[in-house]
């Protein structure tokens, strides 16, 4: 092999070492992004799949995503949109010029008369785009060791927070638990139906919000790490001490957005790092 040929060698092994990394690493990375008040969340299969849960309040978003995800990728399998709230939807309207978007699950509420609502339908005709609606107990399986249970996905509710759709995301022993801005209300909802909640990981409730993750539900998910997803100096007082000190005597670390930046939780199936 003369120099050239042993220098393109070496470039094609580095390649193929990196691609292997991102693609078959045999882990799961959660990024909890740091996009201000508001949510997104990316989810990176180990297979190299996309989900994505929610886009922030505004475009800043993209650049947090570009940043998690390997810098070739422009493809997202699952874009879940928890509900119609401008902390949670506008990135996503630039998400789709960036972005090719395989599937686009909501729930059944469809504020019709809503700006925010309007504006994303928009935005889904010019990509043409339809919505998959999803129901409670719906189970979306990625891997026989990776599958997204969805727990709530009300339509009936008058605060959208209510009508919030719920993931239970697990990874071998792991659990991700997904709850957008659900209520205390819509929590008890899920326990009355006997989901099986139990995660090691929980995206808490409605940015730390009072109204939101209550004993009874804290119990019964008995999370290991807790993660707020709330800005700095937002204008809520989110995350609220109430909602704090339940979260604290629920025994889970408390991490949050607004004072780390994005938190990325990364499991072998087996256990979580952050
Ligand atoms: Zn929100």
């Amino acid at each position: 092999m003369n120099k050239y040929g042993y220098l393109i060698f070496v470039i094609l092994l580095l390649l193929g070492l990196l691609v292997t990394t991102f693609r078959t690493g045999q882990k799961l990375h959660v990024g909890f992004l740091d996009v201000g008040q508001g949510d997104a969340i990316i989810v990176r299969t180990p297979s190299g799949q996309n989900i994505l849960i929610d886009g922030g309040p505004d475009n800043s978003f993209l650049s947090q995503l570009a940043d998690f995800l390997p810098w070739w990728e422009r493809k997202i399998d699952y874009l879940v949109i928890t509900h119609y709230h401008a902390d949670h939807i506008i990135g996503l309207v630039e998400l789709l010029n960036k972005y090719k978007v395989e599937h686009v699950l909501v729930t059944a509420h469809q504020p019709d008369k809503d700006f925010m609502y309007q504006l994303w339908q928009k935005a889904l005709v010019q990509h043409k785009l339809e919505s998959t609606i999803v129901r409670a107990d719906q189970k979306f399986i990625f891997a026989d060791n990776l599958s997204v249970r969805v727990l709530s996905a009300e339509d009936k509710q008058q605060d959208f927070n209510g009508n919030s759709l719920v993931l239970r995301l697990s990874y071998g022993q792991i659990d991700f638990l997904m709850t957008g801005d659900l209520p205390v209300e819509g929590e008890q909802n899920i326990l009355a139906q006997g989901s099986l909640v139990s995660s090691e990981v929980l995206k808490v409730g409605h940015h730390g919000s009072k109204y939101s993750s209550g004993q009874a539900f804290l119990q019964a998910v008995n999370p290991e790490l807790c993660v707020i997803t709330s800005g700095k100096d937002n204008k809520f007082g989110h995350p609220h001490p109430e909602a704090v000190k339940r979260l604290e005597n629920s025994g889970c670390k408390i991490v949050n957005t607004q004072n780390q930046g994005t938190i990325r939780v990364i499991s072998d199936g087996q256990t979580i790092s952050y």
